[in-house]
């Protein structure tokens, strides 16, 4: 291509750059769990990385890899390796890349299950050290001489923290240290965290990438601007060709073929369909999270609310110049004496479910489901509101968006009087 599509533009041609086969305009779904060659030699180069090809679907089968490539072409990388679900591409990650005796840093405000692996992973040796990411210099002092990773989500779920993502990057350069972005709630369509010098992207393909609402998934993009030779971890099997690719290369033999979270070519294909009307859905979602977190605010039952649209809200300038829209997730808080519960049984569109990125409207009360287990101490650094409800906006049209919170909220505020 001489001139640089659109990547919407891209996406949907995609498949058909790595070879067609029989005219199919999409890449077709493959279900073979292992593949033959005609000859031993060939068999054997393909085993030893000598040549491409696919071995046994643990590792990868070519349904999955036309979703890596498309991922890679979204986030500008060098490449991608993709897992059963966003929480998979993120464990499996660390313990391929971690040891024993291995620091880490992360944002303190983090996806709850994220946060409850950062537990695990003390447990099995490595210190971690939460941190306030929202301002770089919590990150700096945190560092160590054997921090080797820092972790940080683009928009925080469920309060929209937005990590303080350009000068973290800055440092994580300035002392050649791992910088994993979790970019879930922008996805590529809003953000390249390559911009800022990540090393990995992490996606959870289960929410807004998908956006149906009927697969999960997960992936890990090299953006090519490490150098893996630097790094003391790598084993000497990966030390294969240019540094730049031996991290993924270990991720993928340690972290997908050994510990097996094998994303199924089922769901790969459901999300690479999805996929495929991302910045549709998302034009239309932010659109809608925008509208609602305006309307959200001047509500008298609403005492807080929480989107990166908004003026009042602690990182806009930086959302504003780091992101092109503010992503469809939103929270707001209800006033003292008025239970969220009422609110949320009052909806009638939206549905009271937990997951998040889905073209239905979600909505849940936070601090007594996903965020219940971790207690009210570790809610409460969290700034986590007892009455938070977190929105997770889809794609409706506007109008019947608003006038089902507009009547929930009328017929609160009546059984108030
Ligand atoms: C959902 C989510 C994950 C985990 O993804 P799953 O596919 O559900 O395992 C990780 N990070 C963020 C920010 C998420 O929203």
């Amino acid at each position: 291509m001489t001139t640089k599509k659109d990547i919407s533009t891209r996406i949907l041609h995609a498949d058909r750059l790595g070879g067609v086969e029989h005219g199919a305009v999409l890449k077709p779904l493959h279900i073979a769990t292992a593949y033959g060659y005609a000859t031993a030699a060939e068999l054997t180069a393909v085993f030893q990385g000598e040549k491409s090809g696919h071995v046994y679907g643990r590792q990868g089968n070519p349904t999955t890899q036309a979703l890596e490539a498309k991922l890679t072409m979204m986030e500008d990388g060098i490449g991608t390796v993709c897992f059963a679900t966003g929480m998979a591409a993120i464990c499996s990650t660390m313990m391929a890349l971690l040891r024993k005796g291995d620091h880490v840093v992360a944002s303190r405000f983090l996806f709850g299950n994220t946060a409850s692996w950062f537990n695990t992973l003390t447990q099995l040796g490595c210190d971690v050290t939460l941190v306030d990411a929202t301002d770089a210099a919590n990150v700096e002092a945190a560092l160590r001489p054997e921090t080797r990773l820092v972790f940080v989500e683009t928009i925080a779920n469920p309060r929209t923290q937005i990590a303080d993502l350009k000068a973290i990057g800055d440092i994580c350069k300035a002392k050649n240290i791992v910088y994993i972005v979790d970019s879930t709630m922008t996805t590529p369509d809003l953000f390249q965290p390559k911009s800022v010098n990540a090393t990995l992207v992490v996606h959870s393909l289960s929410k807004a990438i998908c956006g149906h609402g009927n697969a999960l998934g997960g992936s890990i993009t090299d953006t090519g601007l490490f150098d893996w030779s630097t790094y003391p971890h790598i084993l000497p099997a990966y030390k294969k060709g240019a540094p730049a690719t031996w991290g993924l290369l270990q991720i993928r033999k340690k972290g997908l073929r050994d510990m097996g979270a094998t994303l199924s070519s089922e769901h790969g294909h459901r999300i690479a369909a999805g996929m495929e009307t991302l910045h549709l859905r998302m034009e239309q979602a932010c659109s809608n999270a925008n509208a609602l977190a305006k309307f959200l605010e001047a509500q008298p039952l609403v005492s807080r609310v929480h989107h990166a649209s908004l003026a009042s809200h602690a990182q806009h300038d930086r959302a504003a110049a780091l992101f092109r829209n503010f992503g469809p997730l939103l929270s707001f808080e209800t006033v003292d004496g008025v239970d969220p519960f009422d609110v949320l049984d009052a909806l009638q569109i939206v549905i009271k479910s937990s997951h998040l990125g889905d073209n239905r409207t979600l909505a849940i009360p936070v601090a007594r489901t996903i965020f219940w287990e971790m207690g009210a101490e570790q809610r409460k650094s969290m700034d986590i509101a007892d009455s938070l409800i977190r929105v997770s906006v889809g794609i409706e049209a506007q109008a019947d968006l608003i006038a089902d919170f507009s009547q929930a909220f009328s017929r609160v505020a009546a059984a108030h009087q």
